[in-house]
């Protein structure tokens, strides 16, 4: 509520952390909002103390009980740890919705200035390749799961739809791979054209990421709020910063169901650490989504103001906005003075374009809705039957010695129909020659046409082929409601 107080866990973060973090502390408490602040720690210090996680127990607990976090960057120092904190955190949290505003801003000089780019992306914060589940197959073979579920793609893209209509944003562009991952970024893009129909008044629109990278570069004003996985969010919502000026200014919000995590999209820039030149502005955005979060409404719109008026004036620059203005680098604001600059314009509004009024602005989350279309009844409800399996074998051989080997063990309830190379199909052979690089895959279906595979078959064949080959992991081939929940091999 507005004007009470609120509690909030700051985590400093590592690098130029501090210094940013503290900008925007400064500002938020000369605007008059009063924060009990929780000061909590994760990154580098606490990797190098053996805390594999990079986020203690304290900074937990911290974050169950205040539910709101205002977070520096975090380093994830090369042999302390595996995991980067920072997606420990979004995950931990289950803060699925990774928020990031790409807009122009005045005094920041771009290609595409006066087009009125003003974009959203909304990227999946919990899932697909970022599910962080890899294994070497063979030494010198990785492999990781593309994880994608019905229920992260209808929370991420209910989540996208509300947020454009509670912002009376016209149109949601969903952005998948789905051409070519057609089970994974299919199910995504399947689930959008799904919820769409609810959303009448929204354009909703798939364009292939590719193309989307392409169109951004393009003609960047046509996009609107794009909602999209993982990976490809990661990739094309830094693209989007790189249109309105850059990591110094691109703000962002995790928000799960009920916590909410503000962060720069920026690193913590090492060589910039301590010496009070850093750009703090991306930062304070942040905080601005962070106020608007906690319904501090006209503090955000007043501290997104005196941001706009300081920038647009350019009397107090960074070194970075100097640097692309052609300005002098030597007389650039420090990180301290610039902060000074956006306090003294607090409670003056921007001239040269209009006042943010919030209102594209992602505020609150998008509470679920009853009628899921996904649970443990409806998946029950969906009829199934297993066909067969996909056999990953650790091989130099190549397809013609292994296929008949293959054929002779696939005994009498099964069959072998086809080996694969990276995806290729080389048994029965094609004439082409994929190159192999020591793991085959081998297909085996039941040998009636229409009979199911068993598990005892399944596991009887596994027996007979480990006696002969180096087996590294085995995938079921099932069939849910008549489709098949498997690709075919390229060449297949
Ligand atoms: P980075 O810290 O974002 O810095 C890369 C470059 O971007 C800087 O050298 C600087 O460019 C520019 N830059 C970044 N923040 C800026 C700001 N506020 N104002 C002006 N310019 C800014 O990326 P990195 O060097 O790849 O990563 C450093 C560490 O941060 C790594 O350990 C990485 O894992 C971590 N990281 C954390 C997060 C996070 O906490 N969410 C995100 C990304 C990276 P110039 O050199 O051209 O001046």
């Amino acid at each position: 509520m507005p004007g009470q107080r609120h509690l909030v866990t700051v985590i400093p973060g590592d690098g130029v952390g501090p210094e940013v973090v503290r900008s925007a502390q400064r500002i938020i408490a000369a605007a008059g909002v009063a924060i009990d602040w929780e000061t909590a720690e994760a990154g580098a210090e606490v990797f190098k103390r053996g805390d594999t996680s990079g986020v203690p127990t304290a900074t937990r607990d911290s974050i169950a009980r205040t539910r709101v976090v205002l977070k520096g960057p975090l380093e994830t120092p090369v042999g302390f740890g595996e995991k980067s904190a920072n997606v420990t955190l979004r995950k931990l949290f289950e803060t699925y919705a990774n928020v990031r505003p790409a807009h122009e801003l005045p005094g920041v000089p771009t290609r595409y200035a006066g087009e009125g780019v003003d974009m959203i992306i909304v990227r999946e914060n919990i899932e697909d390749l970022y599910a962080g589940i890899e294994h070497m197959q063979t030494p010198d073979v990785a492999q990781c799961l593309k994880v994608i579920s019905r229920k992260g793609s209808e929370k991420i893209i209910r989540y996208a739809f509300e947020l454009a209509r509670r912002e009376g944003r016209r149109k949601v562009t969903c952005a998948t791979k789905a051409n070519i991952m057609k089970l994974t970024e299919g199910l995504f893009k399947r689930v959008f054209e799904e919820l769409s129909a609810e959303y009448p008044e929204i354009v909703a629109e798939h364009l292939i990421i590719d193309n989307v990278a392409h169109q951004m570069a393009k003609s960047p004003a046509q996009f609107d709020v794009v909602v999209t996985t993982n990976l490809n969010g990661d990739i094309i919502s830094d693209l989007a910063s790189g249109l309105v000026g850059g990591l110094g200014f691109a703000p962002s919000g995790n928000y799960g169901d009920d916590i909410a995590i503000f962060e720069a999209v920026h690193g913590s820039a090492p060589k910039y650490a301590g010496k009070d030149v850093i750009n703090p502005t991306a930062l304070i955005l942040s905080s601005v989504m962070m106020l608007r979060h906690l319904d501090e409404t006209d503090a955000a719109e007043r501290i997104e103001d005196a941001v706009l008026v300081t920038l647009e004036e350019g009397r107090s620059v960074t070194q970075d906005l100097a640097r692309q203005t052609g300005g002098d680098v030597e007389q650039a604001a420090s990180t301290t003075g610039f902060t000074d600059a956006i306090i003294a314009n607090l409670d003056r509004q921007p001239t040269t374009v209009a006042p943010r009024r919030g209102s594209e602005r992602p505020s609150g989350q998008a509470r679920p809705r009853p009628h899921w279309t996904y649970g443990e009844a409806v998946s029950a409800a969906v009829p199934r039957m297993t066909v067969g399996v996909d056999l990953f074998l650790e091989s130099w051989e190549t397809a013609e010695t292994a296929g008949p080997i293959l054929e002779a063990l696939a005994g009498e309830a099964l069959t072998l129909q086809m080996i694969s190379s990276r995806g290729t199909m080389v048994y029965p052979a094609t004439g082409l020659a994929p190159d192999n690089v020591g793991l085959l895959r081998a297909r085996f279906v039941a040998r009636e046409t229409g009979a199911a595979a068993t598990d005892a078959d399944i596991l009887a064949l596994q027996g007979r082929v480990a006696a002969r080959f180096a087996w590294t992991h085995v995938e079921k081939l099932n069939i849910f409601a008549g489709e098949p929940g498997f690709t075919k091999a390229q060449g297949q």
